[in-house]
């Protein structure tokens, strides 16, 4: 069925992510790159915003909308805004009418046969006709420029929002893959924490995302020192509810997320440990492909280089490897015929008939 694509008269590459939805088209690159969020009205259920205007309206809806990010922790968790915001990225990277589209989709190699039929379904009600899913580690890799014969073993890490994904690839095939309920969002919710108990202010997930992107996890001194990176942080005084200010600096920000940070280097060093002594032997030559937003945090690469004395690459954009990666092996339907995951159907669907032996 596969080798039939170029009859297909529209074909999408598609990173779903817990923070971000990119979709690439050949011929065209990444033609959406939009926060992975909806909103919805209260009552009637109509679409009133996606993407960027509706991540804006987070922390501030009116009081009939409802701002979802219907996928956390790197799978769908709400299906209905889940569908309703993959249509309308999929109309917008579209932009008119299609009849028959072909869609490859990256999921954590980690994901359940549930979580995937979950997205296949997604994508078939937002009008997809023919859908597959590939490794997300994989498409991290391909996307930061590994070729898909190479034959040692690879450690691809991707630090997206709500998971972080490790794999392991080699000859184009997944190895071993795992994942990590810590990620980005962890990271801004480290910090909504220290601000709450270091200050008693409560800020809201985009000020703490903010304060990450600005100041992350290098030390630099603290406010006042020479050379010291600091912002100033307005939220809400836990007391009396009134607005507050704060100056904070990045070694604050660097104390505050540390416990993530650890738990990262120790799910990667893990994943180093339960592979066998030749793919070991692999990454100590090849090192670790850093991918996703995280690895745009000041101090990520350097922390893992250091720890795990790797070498860490990170991709010239980490946010779009997956869409990228994903869009190479549209291009290339003998690959993708290769590393598709195959339609997890239940043992019941698959007899034609019920026998029953008494
Ligand atoms: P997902 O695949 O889960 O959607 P992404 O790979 O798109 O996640 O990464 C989103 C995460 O990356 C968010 O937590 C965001 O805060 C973080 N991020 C993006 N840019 C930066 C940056 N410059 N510094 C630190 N973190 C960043
Ligand atoms: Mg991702």
């Amino acid at each position: 069925m596969r080798f039939l694509t170029k009859f297909f008269n529209t074909q999408l590459a598609i990173d779903l992510g817990t923070v971000n939805t990119l979709i690439y088209a050949p011929g065209r690159g990444i033609v959406l790159n939009e926060p992975s969020a909806i909103a919805i009205h209260k009552y009637t259920g109509e679409t009133l915003a996606v993407g960027a205007e509706a991540f804006k309206m987070l922390g501030r809806e009116a009081h009939d909308a409802e701002v979802h990010r219907p996928i956390r922790g790197g799978t769908i968790n709400n299906f209905d805004a889940d569908e309703k915001m993959l249509t309308a990225f999929i109309r917008r990277a579209l932009g008119g009418t299609h009849r028959r589209s072909y869609m490859v989709i990256g999921v954590p190699g980690s994901s359940t046969p549930l979580e995937r039929r979950s997205v296949r379904g997604a994508a078939r009600d937002a009008k997809a006709t023919e859908v597959d899913l590939v490794d997300e580690g994989l498409a991290a890799a391909l996307g930061a420029g590994l070729p898909f014969e190479d034959e040692r073993a690879h450690l691809v890490v991707d630090v997206g929002g709500g998971t972080t994904n490790i794999a392991i690839i080699a000859s184009g095939t997944v190895v071993a893959s795992s994942s990590l309920p810590v990620a980005g969002n962890a990271l801004d919710e480290a910090i909504r924490d220290y601000v709450r108990s270091r200050y008693e202010m409560s800020i809201g997930e985009r000020t703490a995302e903010h304060v990450k992107k600005e100041l992350g996890a290098l030390s630099r001194g603290r406010c006042g020192q020479e050379g010291a990176r600091c912002i100033e942080v307005v939220g809400k005084r836990i007391t009396d509810g009134l607005a507050k200010a704060v100056r904070i600096s990045s070694d604050e920000v660097r104390e505050a997320i540390e416990p993530v940070l650890a738990e990262i280097v120790a799910g990667v060093r893990r994943a180093i440990e339960d592979s066998k002594p030749d793919t070991t032997a692999d990454i100590y030559q090849s090192g670790i492909i850093l991918t996703g937003g995280g690895a745009l945090l000041d101090g990520m690469a350097e922390r893992l280089q250091k720890e795990l004395q790797l070498h860490v690459a990170v991709p010239e954009d980490p946010l779009a490897a997956v869409a990228l990666g994903a869009g190479k092996l549209l291009a290339n339907p003998k690959h993708l015929e290769r590393v598709a995951i195959s339609e997890d159907v239940p043992v019941w669907q698959d007899t034609e008939e019920l026998v029953v032996n008494w």
